[in-house]
C-alpha cells in the first residue's frame, strides 16, 4: 500500500464488508479489512445456494473474495479485533488485536497437509456442528486467506503437550506454536462497520426442542444439510439417525415478532429463505411432504410473492397460517408432533413430520456492545449499530466519519443483494467526506 493514499478501516468480512472494501479500493483508498474469524466470507459462505437467482452461494462469493485478497489496495487481518479507537474523522488512530493463528502466513500454502494428519476432530462452526473439524484447520475450502489456524483449546500440544503431528508433516516449515497475539497501529482517514448478525438460540423457547430433539434445526443448519460441500454432501438426511425425512416443517418468526424474547421485529429474510428452501426440498424429492407454519407470509421484493405462489402451485408446499405452540418426539421413530393453531380457524391441530426446521430471529452481533465502546458509536435498543437518522443518513453512525452497513444496522431488507448495495453506498459516504476533507490519513 502506498502511504500517499487515503486509508480506511472496514470491520466484518461478510458480502457487505468485502463489497465496501472493494468500492473504496478501486476508488483508490488504501483499505485494512479487520474480520474477526479466520476466513472472509461471513453467512453467505455459509448458504446453498441463494434467492432470488437461486445461484449456488460460494460460487458467487467467492470471486469477491479472491479480489478482495489480490487486490493491491486491500491489506487482509483475519482473526483480528479492533480493540481501541482515537482521534476524529480523517485522523483516527486503530489498534487491532491480531490473534496468534500459529501457523506463519508468509510460510502456509494451504495444502491441507497438516488438517489431514491431525488426530483431533471437534464440531465445526462453519458447519454449524453438523460435521467435523480437525483442530488445525481451514474453516472451508474457498476460506480466503488460505491458511491453516490452530485451535489451541483443542490441539493436544497446547492441552497436553504432546502430537506435534502438523510439525512433523507441515512441509513449508509453517507451524509456529510460539506465535504470541499481536497489537498492530493504524491510522486511517474513516472506518465502515460491517458485523452482520447472529442467530437467536432457539433453545430458549423449551417447547420446540431446539437442541432437545436432535431433529429439530434452525435454517444455517438446513443450508449446510443441503449443500454439496456440506456434512452430508447435499443429502437432506436427519441428524438422529441419517435417514432422509418424508416430510419437513418449516416454522416461521421463532423469537422474532415476539416481545417476551426482546426482538418484537421482523427479520425480514426468513419467509424467504423458508421458500427457497422448501422448493429446494420439493425439487430434490417431489415426494417429500413440505409446510411452512407461518405468521403473515412476508416475501416482499421484486418476484418473491410470484415465487411463494409457484412453490404452492407447481411444487405443492403447503402454507398453513397458524400459531405453533410445542413440538413432541416419538422417542421410537424421532419424527415430531408439531402442535399448533390454525389461526384462520381458531383450531388446534397437531401433524408428524420427519424434520422440523425453525426460522429464527436474526439478532445484532454478539460483540457489538464491545465494538460501539471502543468506537464510542451508539447502539438502537436491539443492540444493532444506530443510525443518525433512520431516514435521511442511514449509513452514517452517531460518530462522524464511522459508517455502517449491511446487516449491522439492521433488518432493512436484510439479504444479500441489499447488504451488497449498502456497501456501496457505505463507501460512497466515506469517499464524499474523505475527499472534501484535507489531507487525512
Ligand atoms: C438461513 C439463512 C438463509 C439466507 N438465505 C439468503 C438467500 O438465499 N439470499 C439472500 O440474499 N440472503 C440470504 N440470507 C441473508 C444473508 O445471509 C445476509 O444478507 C448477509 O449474510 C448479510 O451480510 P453482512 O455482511 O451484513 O453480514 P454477515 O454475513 O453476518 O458478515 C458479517 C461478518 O462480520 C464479522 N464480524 C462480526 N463481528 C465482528 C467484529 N467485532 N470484528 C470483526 N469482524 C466481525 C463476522 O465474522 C462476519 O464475517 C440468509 C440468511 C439466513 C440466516
Amino acid at each position: 500500500m502506498a502511504t500517499d493514499e487515503k486509508h480506511v478501516l472496514v470491520i466484518g468480512g461478510g458480502i457487505a464488508g468485502i463489497q465496501a472494501s472493494l468500492d473504496l479500493a478501486n476508488r483508490g483508498f488504501a483499505v485494512h479489512l479487520v474480520e474477526r474469524s479466520p476466513t472472509i466470507g461471513g453467512r453467505m459462505a455459509q448458504l446453498d445456494k441463494t434467492f432470488p437467482t437461486m445461484d449456488c452461494s460460494i460460487c458467487i462469493l467467492s470471486p469477491k473474495m479472491i479480489e478482495c485478497a489480490r487486490h493491491p489496495r486491500i491489506k487482509l487481518h483475519t482473526y483480528s479485533e479492533v480493540i481501541g479507537l482515537k482521534g476524529s474523522v480523517g485522523d483516527f488512530h486503530v489498534k487491532v488485536l491480531k490473534k496468534p493463528r500459529y501457523v506463519s502466513e508468509e510460510k502456509c500454502v494451504g495444502c491441507g497437509e497438516c488438517t489431514e494428519k491431525c488426530p483431533v476432530k471437534v464440531p465445526s462452526e462453519f458447519d454449524m456442528g453438523l460435521g467435523m473439524r480437525k483442530a488445525i484447520y481451514m474453516p472451508f475450502l474457498q476460506s480466503v486467506p488460505r491458511l491453516a489456524t490452530i485451535d489451541a483449546e483443542h490441539c493436544l500440544y497446547f492441552t497436553k503437550n504432546v502430537c506435534k503431528v502438523c510439525e512433523k508433516f507441515c512441509v513449508p516449515k509453517a507451524i509456529d506454536y510460539d506465535q504470541k497475539p499481536q497489537e498492530i497501529d493504524l491510522d486511517v482517514g474513516a472506518i465502515v462497520v460491517a458485523t452482520g448478525f447472529d442467530l437467536f438460540d432457539a433453545s430458549i423457547i423449551p417447547s420446540l426442542g431446539y437442541k432437545k430433539y436432535k431433529n429439530v434445526i434452525n435454517g444455517l443448519e438446513l443450508e449446510r444439510l443441503l449443500c454439496a460441500s456440506g456434512p452430508t454432501r447435499g443429502e437432506l438426511v436427519r441428524p438422529s439417525d441419517g435417514k432422509h425425512p418424508k416430510s419437513v416443517a418449516f416454522i416461521q418468526c421463532v423469537g422474532a415478532r415476539d416481545k417476551r424474547f426482546g426482538y418484537p421485529y421482523c427479520s425480514s429474510i426468513c419467509c424467504k429463505y423458508a421458500v427457497k428452501n422448501a422448493a429446494l426440498i420439493k425439487q430434490h424429492n417431489p415426494d417429500n411432504e413440505v409446510s411452512i407454519f407461518y405468521t403473515d407470509l412476508r416475501v416482499f421484493g421484486k418476484g418473491f410473492q410470484e415465487f411463494a405462489n409457484r412453490s404452492k402451485s407447481e411444487y405443492g408446499v403447503k402454507y398453513i397460517q397458524s400459531n405453533p405452540g410445542e413440538i413432541r418426539e416419538k422417542p421410537d421413530t424421532g419424527n415430531l408432533q408439531v402442535w399448533f393453531e390454525d389461526t384462520t380457524t381458531g383450531k388446534v391441530q397437531s401433524h408428524e413430520f420427519g424434520l422440523v426446521v425453525l426460522s429464527t430471529a436474526l439478532v445484532a452481533s454478539k460483540e457489538n456492545e464491545e465494538l460501539a465502546k471502543v468506537l464510542g458509536i451508539e447502539l438502537d435498543p436491539y443492540r444493532f449499530i444506530l443510525s443518525k437518522n433512520a431516514v435521511t443518513d442511514i449509513f452514517d453512525t452517531t460518530v462522524e466519519g464511522i459508517y455502517a452497513c449491511g446487516y449491522c444496522i439492521g433488518p432493512k431488507s436484510g439479504d444479500v443483494p441489499d447488504s451488497v448495495m449498502q456497501g456501496s453506498a457505505a463507501a460512497v459516504r466515506v469517499a464524499e467526506v474523505l475527499m472534501s476533507s484535507e489531507g487525512g490519513s
